[in-house]
């Protein structure tokens, strides 16, 4: 590829045009292609349209395990013989003493994950009740990721007074019945049209490497730029034993990376996460990734090791970019080197959540 190909890639997406189905093939595919002119116009639109700043989230489960239904990638599902830890819902003090936490630490965002189908009518009032005590104790914004939900649900959530809802695309139209059978593309999407039709903001990411093909990949880049979601987890699949869909992987850390830039072009100013998988399948061109995706996932913070966390922290600083945070990413990463200072306490690391 010359150089114009790099460009017109930058200022097509920049002007607003949707990329054609065989330059989004070529990002991933062609064997024509380079790798940092790539890296470097998707970093240009990422300058341009959200900063060099990396947020941080990290997922916080209200509830985990006793999901009925079978989606083929995932460890609480009916069908995993995963072993996880299952704990049913929270309660309420506990979910409005974490909000509280992460308000009191600067979130700007708490995020709660409800595994399940989807609530019901009595689950939907109970968590609206929670977001309005959330909201009207806390001036922060609310995310919520509860499954499928219809309008009139969707609504209940937002005069509660919800501001955004996760629903991840996970895969395909095309390659949907091939991990899943308990529910379709189709209500997952209609779940981001009932959000978007009472205007929430929406969160809803991919998991590549599970047998789709390249074509899938632009097909829900494409999908999630068309329903405008803000904010993209794109997540790698990482095989966990006991999963139904089983550990067959073929990523390579370069495909990875094409797959950022292809949402980065396709959704210019989106918040593109990268998310599941990253240590696993990006190795040793995992700092790369910083350069399309402007958002990580820092794993469920009771569980990541300190090492861990004080390897991302100083991997963003090292490139050169910083964290969107109140306290500065050198008092991080000192204090998982040196616990006893700066950072008395590990929950300060709630004040992260969803920034
Ligand atoms: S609905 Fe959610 S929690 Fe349940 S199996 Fe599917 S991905 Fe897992």
């Amino acid at each position: 590829m010359n150089e114009e190909f790099y460009l017109k890639l930058r200022n097509d997406s920049a002007a607003g045009f949707f990329l054609t189905d065989e330059s989004a093939l070529q990002i991933l595919i062609s064997d024509q292609l380079e790798l940092l002119p790539l890296l470097n116009a998707a970093y240009e639109l990422r300058k341009q349209f959200v900063g060099k700043s990396v947020s941080i989230h990290i997922l916080n489960n209200a509830q985990n395990g006793y999901c009925p239904e079978d989606c083929h990638y995932c460890a609480q599902a009916k069908s995993s013989q995963a072993g996880i830890e299952e704990y049913p819902l929270k309660s309420d003090e506990e979910i409005l003493t974490e909000a509280k936490n992460a308000y009191e630490k600067g979130a700007h965002r708490y995020c709660m994950v409800f595994a399940g189908r989807g609530p019901s009518q009595k689950r939907t009032e109970h968590l609206a009740a929670l977001i309005q005590k959330i909201k009207s104790q806390y001036p922060v914004e609310v995310c919520v990721s509860a499954g499928l939900l219809d309008e009139g649900k969707a609504k209940i959530l937002k005069n509660a007074g919800l501001d955004r809802l996760n629903h991840n695309l996970n895969t395909s139209q095309r390659h949907y019945p091939k991990i899943c059978t308990t529910h379709t593309y189709k209500d997952r999407l209609n779940t981001m049209k009932a959000a978007r039709q009472v205007g929430l903001q929406i969160c809803s990411g991919v998991i590549a490497g599970m047998g789709e093909g390249p074509e899938d990949i632009i097909e829900m880049a494409k999908t999630v730029a068309k329903m405008e979601v803000s904010s993209i987890p794109v997540n790698f699949y990482m095989p966990i034993e006991g999963v139904s869909l089983g550990n067959h992987v073929t990523l390579t850390p370069e495909y990875c990376l094409r797959v950022l830039c292809l949402f980065r072009f396709l959704n210019p100013k989106a918040e593109i996460r990268i998310a599941a998988g990253r240590e696993i399948h990006l190795r040793s061109m995992e700092v790369m990734a910083l350069y399309p995706a402007n958002s990580l996932f820092l794993d469920g913070y009771l569980n990541t090791k300190g090492e861990e966390r004080q390897r991302t922290f100083q991997m963003i600083k090292d490139a050169g970019f910083t964290i969107k945070s109140e306290i500065p990413l050198d008092e991080f990463i000192q204090d998982e080197l040196n616990p006893k200072i700066s950072l008395k306490n590990k929950e300060d690391l709630h004040f992260l959540k969803s920034l």
